[in-house]
């Protein structure tokens, strides 16, 4: 347990609402409190887990009518005494009892410096506390669900036990190095291999998942790209369900890209409108075909339009094939409209998904979901067992630990003595560790909740 001092900030934000709620964490959180609070009980003397009715005094005057939570460590989420005051949420009220707190000598806390806490008195381990801010920010279900997983320790629990596995086999070859009459060495390194390979592979398939993982949390990076006219604002703009990008007849008024995050289904796209590109002469619009060009080489996914009411034009197969080499949908917008046959026999000619799509009826809406689920997450995300890695630093470490058992594993082979086995072991079990926040510097640990927001 860390000996800090005591902090405070809203957890809720300040601003008109129901309730607001100020947050205080430390060895001084009840004693404090008491000093503001007045109620039938004396918090001090309150059990843990208990919420008390009572007013915010400053002096002989009434602040707010309050409910104050006890909540004692190390059972509490930060580890330490909690005090929760649930004032009414105005914004006036809530900074009057936050300066009344401060005027208490309790410091104002950090962003995430409550997780922080939590982390350092050990009731998350460090890729649980990061996660704390993924359930916040969860944008889609399926962003919210593998945080929510992260939180409750899944994926800990697995790095914790591969660990331990590891820590076993260290420890035997050690014993055997050391009193070589009992422990038996012999075929000892082929049998550690066949343990070791399923958790390389595991291992690997958790690194890998960080490419959906990142997908599912930071969304899929979508250019709509087509000529001007076939549907592309209108697109964004159905998929966004507000009229955000402006829409018209006339060939080249989409001069910019516009961005808008939209759900579908799951899934969060960061959709981008590219101007209808074209060559042009028009430098406003040359800058739009510029910008376009560039957030295609960005993208993850290309949406690409035709007008499937209309004949094939050569800038629809010139557009086509600059985009072809990237994670293509072609979608034949105005299926609505009479079918040109020139469509027809263009969709049989790629190799990319087709989806007939109307913005206008909403046609093809549920079979894209299922197209782009089936292109970035192999048909379907991840049951309730699995989750993705969603961290780019837990991705390197795994990395990392991957490949020091394929040490391993190459030491076995290449016939080298068991001390070498140790050596790589332990790089994979450091490895591990520093997913959990063993070892780690202390600037790290600050970069990780210098991202998280006030109060959490
Ligand atoms: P952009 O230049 O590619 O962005 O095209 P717009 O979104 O501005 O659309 C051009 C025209 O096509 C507008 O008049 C739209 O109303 C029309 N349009 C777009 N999608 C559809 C569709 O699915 N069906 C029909 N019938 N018209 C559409």
């Amino acid at each position: 347990m860390f000996e800090l001092d005591t902090i405070a900030a809203p957890a809720t934000p300040l601003s008109p609402a129901g309730i607001g709620i100020i947050r205080i964490s430390g060895p001084e959180a009840v004693i404090n409190t008491d000093k503001i609070f007045c109620g039938k009980v004396t918090l001090a003397e309150a059990k843990t887990h208990t919420i008390h009715y009572g007013k915010i005094m400053d002096g002989d005057e009434i602040v707010d009518e309050v409910l104050v939570s006890v909540m004692r460590g190390p059972h509490s989420y930060t580890g330490e005494d909690v005090t929760e005051i649930n004032c009414h949420g105005g914004v006036l009220v809530m900074k009057k009892v936050l300066s009344l707190v401060y005027s208490l000598g309790i410091r104002p806390a950090e962003p995430g410096e409550f997780t922080k806490r939590a982390f350092l008195n050990g009731r998350l381990d460090l890729s649980q506390a990061a996660s704390v801010m993924e359930v916040i920010e969860a944008d889609s279900e399926a962003a919210l669900k593998n945080s929510m997983k992260h939180l409750k320790g899944s994926f800990s629990h697995e790095i914790k036990g591969i660990r331990d596995m590891i820590l076993h086999e260290t420890a035997y070859i050690e014993a055997a190095l050391d009193d070589p009459e009992h422990y038996e060495l012999g075929t000892y390194g082929d049998k550690l291999k066949e343990k070791l390979q399923p958790v390389i592979s595991r291992l690997q398939n958790l690194s890998l998942s960080y490419r959906e993982g990142s997908l599912i949390h930071n969304g899929i990076r979508t250019a709509i790209v087509g000529r001007p006219n076939v549907g592309k604002s209108s697109l964004l703009n159905f998929l966004s369900r507000q009229e955000r990008a402006i829409v018209s007849n006339i060939p080249g008024t989409t001069r910019d890209t516009l961005e808008e995050s939209v759900r579908l289904g799951d899934l969060t796209l960061h959709l981008i409108d590219t101007a209808g590109i074209r060559r042009t002469d028009d430098t406003i619009e040359k800058i739009g075909v510029d910008r376009a060009l560039a957030s295609i080489d960005e993208a993850d996914l290309i949406l690409f339009l035709l007008d499937s009411s209309r004949s094939l034009s050569e800038d629809d197969i010139k557009l086509y094939h600059q985009v072809q080499d990237k994670q293509v949908v072609l979608l034949c917008n105005k299926s609505d409209l009479e079918f040109h046959r020139d469509i027809e026999e263009f969709c049989r000619s790629v190799n990319c998904p087709v989806v007939y799509f109307s913005t206008k009826t909403g046609e093809g809406k549920d079979e894209l979901m299922d197209v782009i689920t089936n292109l970035f997450f192999h048909g379907a995300l991840a049951g309730a067992e699995d989750f993705y890695v969603s961290s780019e630093r837990d991705k390197l470490e795994l990395e990392s630990a991957s490949h020091s058992l394929e040490l391993v594993c190459g030491s076995v082979d290449a016939g080298m003595t068991e001390d070498f086995f140790s050596i790589d072991l332990m790089d994979a079990y450091t490895s591990l560790g520093r997913i959990l926040g063993e070892a780690v510097d202390e600037d790290l640990v600050n970069r990780i909740f210098a991202d998280f927001c006030m109060g959490k």
